[in-house]
């Protein structure tokens, strides 16, 4: 989309969305209170907001290629910022990484040839090697889209992983005020599968019925997909090393 129509957008937001939702953007003018923090990855088909029906205001998004987190003091940059300042700044209670289906990311991950001209990329993607090596023992065997699956999957789990060497995030669930969800959005079907520990499986959200209050837990790793309501399995399901039975 050329810019010209980015700047007809704007007006057209503030003659429209704006004026329907004024008080909405005037009380946001007073501050933010945000209590989820939403990795994912920079590809333009995922709106954080329109995915998960929510506000401006409602979610602490940081946002990269391939919604990598790179371990603590790894990389001291955008992302270890981000995540410090929605724990302690903001104190968000859940943080959600969000993997998505056709990542390009994960492609180049998979397929490092296609990135060799791209210096910068190929070295961050290195931050998802864990990624890699864990594909590379366990899944060569299956077939092209399978295999791209089973690394978006479990690219999500590795940065879960990672997160979890953060000092605010270690502190946030020791402390059970915080948690950690793994999620994959599907563009085509518009549903999000949520990692399931007591599985070991993605499972469909949508065929949940919403969650209600959610009970605080103490020290676990990724939050259930809501298994307490019962879902079907997610075809292709595996189950990752990252949680040992
Ligand atoms: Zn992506």
């Amino acid at each position: 989309m050329p810019i010209h129509e980015l700047v007809t957008g704007v007006h057209r937001f503030r003659e429209q969305a704006f004026r329907e939702q004024k008080e909405l953007f005037e009380k946001l003018a007073g501050g933010q209170a945000p209590q989820t923090l939403f990795i994912t990855c920079s590809d333009s088909r995922i709106d954080p907001n329109l995915i998960t029906h929510t506000d401006p205001g409602d979610l602490f998004v940081l946002r990269n290629a391939g919604n990598i987190v790179p371990a603590y003091r790894a990389a001291t940059g955008g992302e270890t910022a981000t995540i410090e300042f929605a724990i302690d700044g903001l104190g968000i209670t859940d943080i959600v990484v969000c993997g998505h289906s056709h990542c390009g990311a994960m492609k180049g991950l998979l397929y490092p040839e296609a990135v060799k001209e791209m210096p910068a990329v190929a070295e961050w993607l290195g931050y998802a090697d864990a990624t890699l090596r864990i594909v590379k023992s366990k899944y060569m065997h299956l077939p092209e889209n399978d295999l791209l699956t089973v690394t978006i999957e479990e690219n999500v789990l590795i940065q879960i992983e990672n997160l979890q060497t953060h000092p605010a995030v270690a502190v946030g669930l020791v402390q059970g005020k915080l948690k950690l969800h793994a999620w994959v959005y599907e563009i085509e079907t518009g549903d999000v599968y949520a990692f399931d520990p007591a599985i070991g499986q993605f499972t469909s959200l949508s065929a949940l019925r919403p969650p209600t209050d959610a009970v605080p837990q103490r020290i676990l790793q990724v939050e259930s997909g809501d298994s307490a309501f019962g879902v079907g399995s997610r075809p292709g399901q595996f189950r990752s090393p990252a949680f040992p039975e």
